[in-house]
């Protein structure tokens, strides 16, 4: 089987779904911050300021941005309830319409969630590290598509930019999520360009590239690049940029690597009796980058 990301026609289009601007707590207008990541040959950018009543709950239209080689996602980070430890919670919702209504005092995170949802929107829950987010806090949340994996503002400022623990752990749970790179670029910080989604669509328009972000078709990454993925139940094949680390995981401890020098191609046979419900696979270059699969589960090989 080869996931959608790789057999679907198309191409390939690099986006960064989490940043703030100006109209929140930003450091740059939307406009530069649009120019800056189409300098740096994004092809597409979603600026999800934060919808609060602070900044007068922000929908950042981005539409006036786009053009031939680069387009935009509206969304917002959405906040209302509180988690475990009495803090408020963080959504990142991206397809989101103009006139996305406010919470009121009453609504809750997975309320949200659900409306955010039905909206059109794909929701990920955003930096589980950074928040001290817990199982339980995710448990509720049963309209999320996605768990951010690596937030690159959060590992840059607090070294908490990990949300593999929690996407694991809901994933052995049964919880069919997606995972997705992000940089929550606010441009105080050297808190931008380090982490991306890489989406397959046949066109890089707003519409295709959502409907592919919900269907799991694309990859995320730091750097390397993933070309193509095989897998069966006895074994897996690779193809990427070059990297010294091929490594699968799935439930509980289970776990399998491959280690290399500039490797560009890898096979990891799966040992008799193997049977996770699910896999994910993360390539390693040699500055450490990484890069995400989405998980695959063992019901669809
Ligand atoms: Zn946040
Ligand atoms: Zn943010």
């Amino acid at each position: 089987m080869r996931p959608n990301a790789f057999s679907n026609d198309g191409n390939f289009y690099k986006g960064n779904l989490h940043t703030h601007s100006t109209n929140s707590d930003g450091k740059l207008s939307p406009e530069l911050v649009c120019k800056k990541y189409k300098e740096k040959g994004y092809d597409f950018l979603c600026i999800s300021d934060h919808f609060v009543r602070k900044f007068d709950y922000p929908i950042t239209d981005t539409s006036k941005f786009r053009c031939n080689d680069f387009t935009t996602l509206l969304g917002a980070e959405v906040h209302s309830g509180f988690m475990e430890n009495g803090q408020s919670w963080h959504l990142l919702a991206v397809g989101l319409p103009k006139d996305f209504k406010p919470s009121n005092t009453q609504e809750s995170a997975s309320d949200l969630a659900k409306r955010c949802s039905e909206s059109g929107a794909i929701v990920s829950i955003a930096h589980p590290q950074w928040s001290g987010l817990t199982l339980s806090d995710a448990e509720q949340i049963s309209y999320a598509h996605s768990v951010e994996i690596y937030n690159h503002g959060c590992a840059v400022d607090s070294d908490r930019g990990d949300g593999a623990h929690l996407l694991d752990l809901m994933l052995s749970k049964g919880s069919k999520l997606s995972l997705i790179a992000t940089d929550d670029a606010h441009f105080r910080s050297n808190d931008y360009f380090g982490g991306w989604v890489e989406v397959k669509s046949k066109n890089n328009n707003p519409e295709e590239l959502l409907q592919s972000l919900k269907d799991g078709n694309f990859y995320s990454s730091q750097g390397p690049k993933i070309y193509d993925i095989d897998i069966n139940k006895e074994r897996l094949k690779i193809k990427s940029s070059p990297v010294n680390s091929v490594i699968l995981v799935g439930y509980g401890s289970a776990s399998l690597a491959n280690h290399g020098l500039l490797m560009t191609e890898a096979e990891i046979k799966f040992p008799k009796g193997a049977e996770s419900p699910w896999v994910r696979i993360i390539i390693i270059d040699g500055k450490g980058k990484k890069a995400w699969s989405n998980p695959i589960w063992r019901d669809e090989l």
